[in-house]
């Protein structure tokens, strides 16, 4: 970005298009088939980087809605319901092995529909994809000992509403753990990002799952609404904004259907003057400009002890002066396109309400491409503790950074928000590390490291950020009776 740095630059290296084919138009996945809408109603799906149309996606309405929720149900009481779990296990385990076989076709299709650089698609989401649907497998036929009695039952048909950070990621956060306990699930990914829950369609097709086991409806809030508001699903598993999360909440209550919201996050990242300051500064770019910042638990709020502020604080510019903006496709970009105008609309709005709150902004000198939806990665400094930019969740490549003295003003600090995510700790004394992670209030506390996930590990919220957790035996609990009375 900047001018030494041209002298530097990478040759451009763009991973190849042509490894995925992407069909002009998609109907609904119901039943084992693709379907066209009851009412013929579509949407198209735009690559971020370049506003290009890539596909036209059927848009499902409640009559949709319902069909998929039958399929799903037909097949839960029907041969998915009565299959041996070590028989459901391989469907599991084969899920997982196409999503590796295909891995760079989902990879470069990720990052088409996201605008993620191909970077972190194919080294992260795509990866970890396979990795939930492996460890999940293993735990179907093993269900008598995640400690909720002898034989615990699935609940039935999971209704699932994911978003567009991470979309076959989070697909296989919510798949895999419901298929291996024994549900059947209609899925609704993003309106932004439809297509890798298409190509994963296709993977159930290439698996013979048996019809109507997984079924997708693509559409907007309205098809989400329809689906975990529709009377036969028993189970709702939502990850999204917390705004969202409350609705769905006051939509389902007094209904028996069981509930998992994972949902908005605002961490706070908290340097120690004797954390090792190189790693830090890795750690606080990972944190909050990895994925361009559209991660629920990123670390949006950096709080950095005052005797190594300035330390920090430019060995921090001077990273950022390292990064590359750009074409996602290529595989030296680090920050890539934001996924739609209208979340950039509201990055620039709190950007700007932070500014004018009084806090200063800056960003490395970095040339943003015409086409397409940009925003540079951007610190700001002098932040108050109640200005919106330390308070809500921006979903962009945009760091806080306050100060602390002592670690009780650290922890009052991280825990002053109504989120409670994730929160990370960067310091060299284990002690120090046990004490805060007691004393934050979040799902999720990384020390010397941040944004690390694995399917083995439970991850969820407390405040606003939801309840219930996904991952590990605690996930699985969230998709199974207890016969544990
Ligand atoms: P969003 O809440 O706007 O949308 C999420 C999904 O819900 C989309 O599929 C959308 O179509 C659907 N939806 C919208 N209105 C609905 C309604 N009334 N009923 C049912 N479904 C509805 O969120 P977003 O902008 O897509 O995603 C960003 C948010 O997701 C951020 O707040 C982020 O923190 C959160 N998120 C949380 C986690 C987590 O694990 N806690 C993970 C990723 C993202």
């Amino acid at each position: 970005m900047t001018s030494e740095r041209r002298a530097f630059a990478y040759a451009p290296a763009p991973e190849s298009r042509a490894l995925v084919d992407i069909k002009p138009s998609y109907g609904l996945f119901v039943g084992g088939e693709f379907v066209d809408p009851a009412d013929g109603t579509s949407f198209k799906t735009i690559s971020p980087s370049s506003e290009e149309v890539l596909a036209e996606v059927a848009e499902a309405g409640p009559a949709d809605v319902d069909r998929a929720v039958r399929a799903a149900r037909r097949a839960f009481t029907g041969p998915w319901g009565r299959m041996r779990a070590a028989e459901r296990a391989k469907y599991v385990f084969r899920l997982a092995r196409l999503i590796q076989e295909r891995a760079r076709e989902l990879a470069v299709l990720e990052t088409l529909d996201n605008g993620k650089p191909i970077r972190e698609s194919r080294d992260v989401d795509v990866p970890t994809a396979a990795a939930h649907f492996f460890y999940h497998a293993g735990w179907a036929d093993k269900l008598a000992y995640a400690g909720l009695g002898p034989d615990p039952k699935p609940i039935g048909v999971a209704g699932q509403v994911i978003p567009w950070n991470f979309p076959l990621l989070m697909l296989s956060w919510k798949i895999a753990p419901a298929l291996a306990a024994g549900n059947t699930v209609v899925l609704k990914p993003a309106e932004t990002t439809p297509l890798t829950a298409l190509l994963f369609a296709e993977l159930c097709q290439q698996a013979d799952l048996p019809p109507g086991v997984v079924n997708i409806v693509t559409g907007a809030g309205a098809t989400g609404q329809a689906l975990v508001e529709h009377p036969d699903v028993d189970k709702v598993a939502f990850t999204g904004s917390t705004d969202v999360g409350k609705a769905i909440a006051r939509a389902i209550a007094g209904t028996d259907k069981r509930v998992t919201l994972e949902l908005g996050g605002k961490a706070a990242n908290i340097v120690f003057d004797d954390a090792p300051i190189d790693q830090a500064v890795e750690g606080i770019v990972n944190g909050i400009f990895f994925n361009q910042g559209h991660v629920c638990c990123a670390g949006s709020r950096l709080l950095v002890q005052e005797s190594v502020y300035d330390e920090v604080l430019d060995s921090l510019r001077r990273r950022l002066g390292t990064l590359r903006l750009g074409d996602p496709m290529d595989k030296n970009t680090d920050i890539g396109a934001i996924n739609s105008l209208a979340q950039l609309q509201r990055i620039r709005e709190l950007t700007d309400a932070g500014e004018a709150d009084g806090a200063e902004r800056w960003s490395p000198p970095c040339e943003l491409p015409e086409q397409g939806f940009w925003f540079p990665p951007t610190v700001f400094t002098g932040v108050g503790q109640s200005s919106r930019i330390a308070q809500e969740e921006i979903f962009g490549p945009v760091l806080s950074v306050l100060t602390f003295r002592t670690p009780d003003e650290a922890v009052a600090k991280a825990n002053n928000t109504p989120y409670g995510l994730s929160a990370g700790v960067w310091t060299e004394k284990g002690s120090r590390i046990l004490w805060m992670a007691s004393k934050l209030r979040a799902g999720v506390v990384w020390a010397n490291t941040f944004n690390r996930f694995d399917p083995t590990s439970p991850f969820g919220g407390y405040k606003e950020s939801g309840f219930g957790r996904e991952g590990g035996r605690q996930g699985m609990a969230a998709y199974l009776r207890s016969t544990d009375a």
